[in-house]
């Protein structure tokens, strides 16, 4: 049963911010889609799988996975300088990581398929929409997946577990201090591609921790799944 919490936007514990999702949207890749939750809007897009160069980059046993995740300069508060940090060259690493596992990059030698994600409007949970919209771009680009990849942060509110944090939620640092688990999960099966934990979670929490992001997840899966439909549909 869920606990009725006080949130600061007047969400239940296990309530995402609303979802919305498109696809198609970036005409000159092979694959795109923009996920939003909340005021938190990614766009994702696909390129390839095309040759890798430099040629001595290239593994004939196996394609490349190069995810980039950026923020916008005016996406958030503050402006961001422009180029690269240390903070996005993580991001890049973990989205890619959470998307590796569903595809078969044996399948394209030689090859990268360049995954960009960009962050137009942030208010938290950043790499979880990017990564919604990655894989959405994915399988919009045509590329062969075993499946989709759902993402949500988990964030604690004092003692109590919430889903999908805004920044307000997530600056919230009273009772035992600010926690944000971006969860990454297979649609169809109980395998998760990224546990990244910012914070502190007691290892007898993690199972109730990855069970409200596995129903988070379900919803996702949904909004992800109608708007590739809808795609298929107009084409
Ligand atoms: N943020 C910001 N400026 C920055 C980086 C982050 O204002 O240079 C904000 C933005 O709203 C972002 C939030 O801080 O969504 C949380 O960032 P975090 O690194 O925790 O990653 P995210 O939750 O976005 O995945």
């Amino acid at each position: 049963m869920t606990k009725e919490i006080k949130r600061i936007d007047g969400r239940k514990s296990n309530q995402l911010r609303p979802m919305m999702a498109k696809v198609g949207v970036i005409p000159n890749a092979d694959g795109s889609a923009m996920f939003a939750f909340g005021d938190t809007v990614a766009i994702a897009a696909v390129y390839g799988p095309r040759k890798l160069h430099p040629q001595h980059m290239q593994d004939p046993s196996t394609g490349v996975l190069r995810c980039t995740y950026d923020l916008l300069s005016f996406s958030v508060e503050d402006r961001k300088k422009p180029g690269p940090s240390r903070r996005s060259q993580e991001i890049s690493k973990v989205t890619g990581w959470a998307l590796e596992p569903i595809i078969d990059l044996g399948a394209f030698p030689n090859t990268v398929i360049d995954v960009q994600v960009y962050i137009l409007q942030a208010d938290a949970g950043t790499r979880t929409a990017g990564i919604n919209a990655a894989s959405m771009a994915l399988a919009h680009a045509g590329i062969p997946m075993r499946d989709l990849v759902c993402s949500v942060a988990v964030g604690k509110q004092d003692k109590d577990f919430v889903v999908d944090l805004t920044k307000e939620e997530e600056d919230f640092k009273e009772g035992e201090g600010a926690t944000d688990f971006a969860i990454a999960k297979l649609a169809g099966s109980d395998e998760f591609s990224l546990l990244q934990l910012d914070g502190k979670i007691r290892p007898e929490e993690i199972n109730e921790v990855l069970k409200l992001a596995s129903e988070s997840c379900k919803e996702i899966y949904e909004v992800q799944k109608k708007a590739l439909k809808e795609a298929v549909s107009q084409k």
